[in-house]
């Protein structure tokens, strides 16, 4: 083991390296090293100043998120007091910063009297992505060196400051090309022989003037800040705490900071919102794949079908600077596909969040063809073909003529078996599903369905090149809606009951709404169309009173201004409509079910436990490796509220036990599968054991 800081000495100036890799996370022996290294120095009366920087790729990159919730996080010496140790040395202290320096590792440069950076490092407090602020002054110092109006913004998103805006800012007092810690010593070196005052962070006030004098203005700052973090608690404290570093005396605001940062730490949210960033790493370790399963180069991808998902697909690899061929049916086709494409980047332009130029480049990247033998040197070739066997036989015995050796043949399919699919080819090793989310340039989830004769350096090829393209891939199995839209076809078993039985759209979507989701069921089916479902239902023979009445009276939907809701003209947003209630109870009457009252609780354990329990079910059969898998699936790809962590982590925070007892009375009650508990659900209610559990015991 390396030493976790060594002093080394450049004439007068005391050089500390952090060295704790792989990325020094403010871990407890680091720390502990680091105070005992500053009280050296302090009592050095050979040294004039002191230079901090780091070994490895990155200065403090933050805390070390394994020890939150443990003795270690807060142990002496914590953050907080390295800090005000910092900031009373009489001697000048320079951070020399490259890599990223966030969270805690921000914090700990700004106790420093000076930064210096490396041109390409970066600084940020990300906290409030784990669903915390910063909890060692970050809300009180950063405003106090940027200006409250620049400090707010970038806590309550936790997003990165590149280094030429924070020199520009103040956040850092120098950035250098190269030679970081030579210069960062020289810096220290001018510093201490200026013999200027040394005046720390918190004693800085001049940029609070403005935002002090005109709190009314910053408040609506705030609340214009805030808007796209609803239902979430860690923003609104962000921003209350840069505020109290406006009204309240620095170390009232920092006292203040810390309890909020209690207060968050031990919540729920936080502890979802950390359970997903494990889970998202964890989702790339999929068994069977190892390190020598090295990703085949993907320098061409070819798409097939040019309709909804086509489209978007395309967009997402382009994004991603891979060039892409789209192959339709006709012409005509074609020629509507790349014009949705340039209309959608058209969009982009106009609302400022992409150049003219940058639009030129990414549509220079399409090529179209009507020719197969066009995509024959594609490395990869995602079918986005109607969701028809027959259709994607024809599509799938043509591309295993004309695709190159060692080509990645993957379908977009939403339910079929890709196993079978693989099997018209005459290589099922290069075969796999990639499942994308509509619009698929705008949803981040990418299911990866596994074959059973998929290679694995296949399936790390598709994880790849999916992260390259700014997805979140999750490797499934094959099975009937794999796991998105299995667990969606459970959560929507009842909903039409749930109507006929009592309740109204706008009340089951309310207990939706209110619980996080960005929609209700009934708003989100007139969104996409009920036409869709019911052409489905028609095909396979099914119905469904309701919303098959509504189809036949012409109420598709938002598209047609009618469906569950009424729309005003032009409008999205949906309005109860008294002809729905009147159809819904028509609908009851001819059934003989008379209605009563259902409740918000009644409408959660009939949509999402039975959610819960094909969770359950999908786990237990390993078409999921792990429960957080699902989470990730859900959060990424349907919108299960981040704060909830995802379906199988909010069934723990609910009760195992409760969900088992709750379904079990609903089977009672309707006998209908979706209510029998999973016999996983019901062995780990019973011994008070979790999801995870499971996953070891199937290990
Ligand atoms: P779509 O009807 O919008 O587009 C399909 C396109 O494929 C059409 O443009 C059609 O001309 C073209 N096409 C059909 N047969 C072809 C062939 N033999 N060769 C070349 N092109 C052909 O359909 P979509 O919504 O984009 O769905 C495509 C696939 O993606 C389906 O398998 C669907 O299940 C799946 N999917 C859809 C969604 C969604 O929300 N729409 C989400 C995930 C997956």
């Amino acid at each position: 083991m390396t030493e976790p800081v060594t002093v080394t000495r450049d004439g007068d100036v005391a050089v500390l390296t952090l060295d704790n890799p792989p990325v020094n996370a403010m871990s407890f022996h680091l720390r502990a090293a680091l105070a005992t290294a500053l009280e050296s120095v302090r009592n050095d009366d050979t040294v004039a100043a002191v230079v901090i920087a780091c070994a490895g790729r990155t200065f403090v990159s933050g805390a070390d998120i394994t020890e939150f919730n443990t003795p270690k996080a807060i142990a002496s010496p914590n953050l907080r007091e390295l800090i005000v140790t910092l900031e009373t040395f009489a001697k000048p202290t320079v951070a020399a910063i490259h890599g990223t320096a966030f969270g805690g590792g921000l914090e700990l440069a700004m106790g420093c009297h000076f930064r210096v950076a490396d041109a390409r490092a970066q600084f940020g407090l990300p906290e409030v992505k784990l669903g915390l602020l910063p909890g060692a002054g970050g809300t009180v110092r950063l405003p106090r060196l940027i200006g409250p109006e620049k400090a707010l913004p970038a806590i309550v998103s936790g997003n990165p400051i590149g280094a030429k805006a924070a020199l520009a800012d103040g956040l850092v007092d120098a950035v250098y090309e190269d030679g970081l810690v030579e210069r960062a010593v020289a810096f220290a070196r001018e510093s201490a022989a200026a013999g200027k005052r040394l005046v720390p962070v918190r004693d800085r006030e001049d940029k609070l003037a403005a935002a002090r004098a005109d709190l009314s203005a910053f408040d609506a700052r705030i609340a214009e800040v805030l808007k796209k973090s609803k239902g979430l608690d860690a923003p609104k404290r962000c921003a209350d705490a840069v505020r109290n570093a406006l009204t309240m005396p620095f170390d009232e605001a920092l006292v203040t900071e810390r309890k909020y940062f209690v207060e968050l730490v031990e919540g729920d949210q936080s502890k979802a919102q950390r359970h997903l960033f494990f889970a998202e790493r964890e989702a790339n370790k999929v068994p069977g794949v190892g390190k020598d399963d090295r990703p085949r180069r993907i320098a061409k991808v070819g798409v097939i079908g040019a309709g909804t998902m086509g489209g978007g697909i395309s967009m997402s690899f382009v994004n991603g600077g891979i060039p892409v061929t789209i192959l339709e049916m006709t012409k005509e086709a074609l020629d509507r596909g790349m014009a949705t494409i340039e209309k959608n980047y058209a969009i982009s332009v106009a609302r400022g969040s992409l150049t003219e130029e940058a639009k030129a480049k990414r549509m220079a990247l399409f090529t179209g063809t009507t020719d197969y033998a066009d995509l024959a040197d594609c490395d990869l070739i995602v079918e986005a073909v109607f969701e028809e066997m027959g259709v994607k036989k024809q599509v799938f015995e043509t591309l295993d003529r004309i695709a190159k050796t060692g080509a990645i043949l993957a379908s977009n399919t939403s339910y079929l078996d890709v196993n079978a699919i693989a099997n018209f080819t005459s290589r099922p090793s290069d075969v796999l599903g990639m499942h994308f989310f509509s619009p698929a340039n705008v949803m981040k989830l990418l299911e990866i369905v596994r074959g059973e004769k998929t290679a694995p350096d296949v399936l790390a090829t598709a994880i790849a090149v999916g992260r390259q393209i700014a997805k979140v891939p999750v490797v499934v199995g094959v099975c009937h809606g794999f796991v998105g839209n299995r667990m969606l076809s459970a959560r929507s078993a009842e909903l039409e009951d749930l109507l006929l039985e009592g309740a109204l759209p706008e009340q089951v979507d309310r207990v939706f709404t209110d619980f996080g989701w960005p929609m209700g069921p009934f708003a989100m089916g007139d969104l996409a169309g009920l036409d869709i479902g019911w052409r489905n239902r028609k095909s396979l023979g099914r119905t469904a009173a309701i919303a098959d009445a509504l189809c036949e009276a012409g109420r598709y939907g938002q598209k047609t201004g009618k469906g569950f809701y009424i729309y005003e003209a032009g409008a999205r947003t949906p309005k109860p409509d008294a002809e729905v209630t009147a159809l819904i109870e028509a609908k009851s009457a001819e059934r003989g079910i008379g209605r009563r009252s259902v409740s918000a609780e009644e409408i959660t354990e009939r949509t999402m436990y039975p959610m819960v329990n094909e969770g359950a079910k999908i786990l237990e059969e390993g078409i999921a490796t792990r429960a957080s898998d699902i989470d990730i699936v859900w959060i990424n790809g349907y919108g299960f509220p981040v704060g909830k962590g995802g379906p199988m982590f909010w069934a723990e925070l609910v009760g195992l036990q409760k969900i088992v007892d709750r379904l079990d009375y609903w089977f009672g009650r309707t006998g209908k599968d979706i209510y029998k508990p999973s016999p996983l659900l019901r062995t780990l209610a019973a011994s008070g054991g979790s999801f995870a559990d499971a996953r070891k015991a199937a290990a």
